[in-house]
């Protein structure tokens, strides 16, 4: 088992130590992971420190260890993305639509997005981002797919061909989809994606990883006591991984 979207810098919550990332491998371990990622959001770029990362990984011989970096996926900032992108060795890069218009559709204490767009349009516009976001070839896994979903102001029209759509570029791009339990500690309740879009992903043969989106130590590996049945009832049998941006796979 793998958990390759997690955070320990978090929102500078903690600077990135040997003793701070131990302690995300301990409960790796604990709860049986072969292989955890670290994935700090882009804007703390700066605080990722390589060489506790490195040294860590060598302490560390039975979770082994991944640097990838989580971008916020936002057309017209290119340059940025690819600098953030090639800066650190990584093994893989997360792109995430976490915005509509510029603007944050996960932050709880501002909704104001969802003050400016009907819940369908907004979907449109979201979904159309994470199309992009795959097909740009930037990134190998594609985090939180339906983020949107976050804090249920769902549409009252069906958005299966809105999915649908987004599934066939998905397929298309060859992206990895990220399984990311996160969504349970949520308003929403539900892991990203949801079965149902999770199902045409497997239906288009789209690899997944798993992960938790931990911001803290204990959070490592949460939710997968839903997620990973989820998965498999699905049809899922293995998960991929990374090393130095190759793509591999591990059993489920
Ligand atoms: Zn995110
Ligand atoms: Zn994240």
């Amino acid at each position: 088992m793998i958990d390759y979207h997690l955070h320990v810098v978090a929102h500078a919550d903690r600077p990135m130590t040997v003793d701070n990332i131990m302690a995300y491998l301990d409960t790796a371990r604990e709860r049986g992971l072969r292989q955890m990622g670290i994935t700090e959001h882009d804007r703390y770029l700066d605080d990722v420190d390589l060489a506790a990362f490195q040294e860590a990984r060598e302490k560390c011989q039975d979770v082994e260890l991944r640097l990838g970096i989580e971008i916020d996926f936002i057309p017209g900032n290119e340059e940025e993305m690819d600098r953030v992108a090639t800066a650190l060795p990584y093994d893989y890069v997360i792109g995430s639509v976490h915005r509509v218009g510029g603007e944050e559709v996960d932050r709880a204490t501002d909704l104001s997005v969802y003050e400016k767009y009907e819940p369908y349009e907004l979907y449109e516009a979201y979904y159309e981002n994470v199309r992009k976001a795959a097909l740009s070839g930037r990134f190998e896994v594609l985090g939180h797919p339906d983020l949107i979903k976050i804090f249920k102001r769902y549409p009252d029209k069906d958005i299966t061909p809105i999915l649908e759509e987004t599934a066939d570029a998905i397929a298309e791009s060859g992206i990895v989809a990220d399984v990311n339990a996160a969504g349970l500690r949520k308003p929403v309740g539900e892991v990203y994606p949801s079965r149902h879009f999770l199902e045409m992903l497997h239906r288009r043969d789209v690899p997944i990883i798993l992960s938790s989106d931990a911001h803290a130590p204990n959070e490592v590996a949460a939710g997968y006591n839903t997620s990973v049945p989820l998965v498999h009832d699905v049809g899922y049998r293995e998960v991929a991984t990374f090393e130095n941006r190759e793509r591999g796979s591990l059993p489920l």
